[in-house]
């Protein structure tokens, strides 16, 4: 199995134990090496990238057909991804080949110009993203925040029957380290306005998983459930910043719109289905209280994954002191209620298609106690709990200069630890 405990990498900062990167993971990435370059595909191993298409124009990487060595030519992963899940395989396997102890690494430098050091390369977007939708997928999260504003009823009547979603915007979506300004925009003290036009009081980050699609579906059909899981390429973390008193006044009737399209960091290192393999349970659970499921959203085998997520927060202060970041929270992604696959069911159930290499986004990962909500909303409970920080202040929502830190990874028993290195951003004064 290719994710095997017992398969070793020659590079030697893969075998690190707390790398997030081993050669069981291998997850997919685009890159420069400098401004004046093409983007290229890349793999993430130990502390390295792997030069996919220069080793594959080199002939290095075996067992490829010629449409699939091609696609890795690519700029993005789209046409690579398109190709599904057996050429991914195949591509997996021959990495693991050329990235093993046996492999042509061990043998004249000649090879080694393909792994080039992370900290010498630019992360790029790694697909192009035709299209970004946001789902609203952990109990724990739609709970905390309905009880906010409708303490008696915090869920909605449909809420336990399909995930709840919005279609976000693509063209914001940036790679992580990219600044994030606060923006601007409309607000009111009451719910009845009038409002003012200034910059965003009430900045946020959610914390959420997300999956890039492989293969789509034809306009006017569907992907059903058990295929669903199957159109996944793999998954990134997701800062879905969010503007909350934006939202606030903006929300009602449609939903949330300029509270949320000014900025989507994610992380640059896919993580293939295939590698979270070992780190999927059965689920998700349902309690005896909950509605049965319709048809169309019920599967045989569908799981959770079990991903550890965390969040760190460094102000501008801190970083200047060189104080490390402070843990805000930590989740799991098993405790979410809907999985990607009932999303994609639901998502494509009236025809909808959904292409290669668009962006779906869980919702905010919040788990049952105080320590693992997934936003400040949440965390600080409106404002009402403020956090302690390490330099001295607190914080209710974001002030210019802090930096918001997302890290995951996956343990289980027998299985190599493997992680998503970082989603990170700043936030710069609104303008
Ligand atoms: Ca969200």
């Amino acid at each position: 199995m290719s994710s095997d405990r017992s398969l070793r990498s020659i590079v030697d900062s893969a075998e690190d134990p707390a790398s997030d990167f081993p050669i069981q993971n291998l997850p997919f990435g685009v890159f420069t090496r400098d401004d004046r370059d093409a983007r290229r595909i890349g793999v993430a191993i130990g502390d390295q990238v792997l030069d996919v298409r220069g080793a594959a124009e080199s002939g290095y990487l075996g067992g490829l057909s010629d449409p699939a060595k091609n696609a890795l030519l690519g700029t993005s992963l789209n046409e690579f991804a398109a190709m599904g899940a057996g050429t991914r395989n195949n591509l997996r396997r021959a990495l693991q080949n050329f990235l093993g102890l046996d492999g042509p690494l061990r043998g004249p430098a000649q090879a080694r110009k393909f792994l080039i050091p992370q900290r010498e390369v630019k992360l790029h977007v790694p697909f192009d993203v035709g299209d970004y939708t946001d789902f609203y997928a952990s109990v724990h999260h739609a709970t905390n925040v309905g009880s906010m504003f409708r303490p008696d009823k915090p869920l909605m009547p449909n809420w336990k029957h399909l995930p709840v979603g919005y279609h976000g915007r693509a063209s914001s979506i940036v790679i992580s380290g990219s600044p994030v300004r606060r923006p601007m925009g409309q607000t009111s003290a009451t719910d009845e306005g009038p409002p003012t036009f200034g910059a965003c009081r009430l900045m946020d980050y959610e914390l959420e998983v997300g999956v890039f699609l492989g293969s789509g579906n034809a306009l006017g059909t569907r992907i059903e459930i058990e295929k669903a899981r199957n159109a996944i390429f793999g998954v990134v973390l997701i800062n879905d910043w969010s503007a909350r008193d934006i939202q606030k006044w903006e929300y009602q009737p449609l939903g949330p719109f300029n509270a949320k399209n000014f900025a989507t960091t994610i992380s640059p290192w896919v993580v293939t289905m295939e590698a979270l393999e070992p780190f999927m349970l059965p689920g998700p659970a349902r309690m005896p209280e909950d509605p049965p499921l319709l048809e169309y959203l019920k599967s045989g085998d569908d799981v959770v994954l079990d991903i550890t997520l965390e969040v760190w927060l460094a102000s501008e202060e801190m970083r200047q002191r060189r104080m490390s970041p402070m843990l805000v929270s930590r989740g799991s992604f098993r405790d979410m209620y809907w999985t990607f696959a009932q999303m994609i069911a639901h998502h494509t159930s009236t025809g909808c298609n959904l292409r290669t290499g668009d962006l779906l986004g869980s919702g905010t990962v919040s788990g049952p106690t105080v320590d693992s909500r997934g936003c400040l909303l949440e965390r600080t409970w409106r404002g009402q709990q403020p956090l302690a920080m390490p330099d001295g202040s607190e914080r209710k929502f974001l002030l210019d200069g802090d930096e918001i830190i997302f890290r995951a990874y996956c343990e289980a028993p027998g299985a190599r630890r493997i992680g998503f290195g970082e989603c990170r951003g700043a936030i710069l004064a609104a303008s």
